[in-house]
């Protein structure tokens, strides 16, 4: 019997079969749409079954990949071994009591952000047009325009490599530009508590307005992308550079650079998650031969790249 086949039995015999996929494609669960499958794929609804379901592959020495929303990550074309549990579909529960917002972790910010405006509470009207989850957000620090998940998330909780659900205080988190701890400590992030300000309904809803134009002006969020593919470098712009290369709007088969902000790798219908990795590869080497500046990526790179593929990134 294959480990996968193993795995499964192991899967059935604790966790809901109807939330359990095998051999599943993970190219609809990405933003980039993009990717191979998922040897098998669990939709967790709670802590428990995420909990059983680690601890089935702890004990089978079997990885694990967690998903939020698929929004900042190029998922290779071969797939992803072991178990991958996508939390944007059934983990995604919300509440809100006073000015507290208390989220599982596979909400998204787009729900936060319309559940903080209809309570009259400020503080997430950065989150517009942020396609992630609380999961991701946290683990990224995902930020924009005025805000940033530092100033606003207060606790999260998560689940150790030990098996156990602890909990982390703001000053934890240690939170950095794109990055927190949860970078560096093999967990899964189940839900976390925000703080928010009362505000006026006029200026909260005023200001995701201004958001949402300035992102449709500026970005191109009618593509496929991972928004933006690299991190700003210290005392530059990604976005400048590419563009003063000449590459904005490279275009290589179906993937290529968006025309309107050098910034986004875009698909633009049926490109591999190779063909797009080539197209990053492409701009960070032409960036460093140009301007002597190592691109970081902003994007994770998920599931079974071979070394070769991704050597780029640390040329
Ligand atoms: C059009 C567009 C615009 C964007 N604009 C912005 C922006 O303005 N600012 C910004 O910061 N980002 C932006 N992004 C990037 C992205 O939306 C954010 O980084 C977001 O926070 C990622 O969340 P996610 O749930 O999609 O994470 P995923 O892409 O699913 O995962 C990202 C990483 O986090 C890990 N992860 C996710 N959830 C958990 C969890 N619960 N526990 C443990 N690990 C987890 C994954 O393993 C992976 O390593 C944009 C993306 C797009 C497509």
């Amino acid at each position: 019997m294959s480990e996968t086949e193993l795995l499964l039995r192991e899967l059935f015999k604790s966790l809901p079969v109807q939330r359990l996929f095998f051999d599943f494609r993970l190219d609809s669960l990405s933003t980039f749409n993009a990717g191979g499958p998922a040897d098998v794929l669990f939709l967790p609804e709670s802590n428990q079954e995420i909990q059983t379901a680690v601890g089935i592959c702890q004990k089978n020495e079997i990885p694990v990949q967690v998903l939020g929303r698929g929004s900042n990550i190029l998922i290779s074309d071969r797939g992803i071994r072991g178990l991958t549990i996508y939390l944007g579909r059934n983990f995604t529960k919300i509440s809100q009591a006073g000015n507290i917002i208390k989220a599982q972790s596979g909400a998204s910010l787009a729900a936060l952000n319309a559940m903080a405006a209809k309570s009259n509470l400020s503080g997430l009207e950065f989150c517009t047009g942020i396609p992630g989850s609380v999961g991701g957000a946290i683990l990224m620090n995902a930020s924009s325009y005025d805000g940033e998940t530092k100033n606003v998330v207060f606790s999260s909780r998560y689940l150790s490599a030990e098996g156990e659900i602890k909990t982390l205080s703001l000053n934890e988190h240690q939170f950095g530009y794109r990055t927190s701890v949860y970078n560096n400590l093999p967990s899964v992030i189940l839900e976390a508590e925000y703080k928010l300000k009362p505000g006026k309904r006029l200026e909260i809803y005023g200001k995701i307005q201004e958001f949402q134009i300035k992102r449709r002006n500026s970005q191109p969020i009618d593509k496929q992308s991972a928004g933006s593919a690299f991190k700003r470098p210290p005392g530059n712009y990604a976005s400048k550079l590419i563009a003063d290369a000449g590459l904005k709007g490279y275009r290589a088969g179906n993937a290529g650079v968006s025309a309107k902000h050098a910034g986004f790798i875009i698909n633009y219908g049926g490109a591999t998650a190779s063909e797009i990795n080539k197209v990053f590869e492409y701009v960070h080497n032409v960036v460093r031969d140009k301007f002597d500046v190592n691109l970081e990526p902003e994007v994770k790179w998920i599931g079974e790249w071979s070394e070769e593929e991704i050597q780029w990134k640390s040329s």
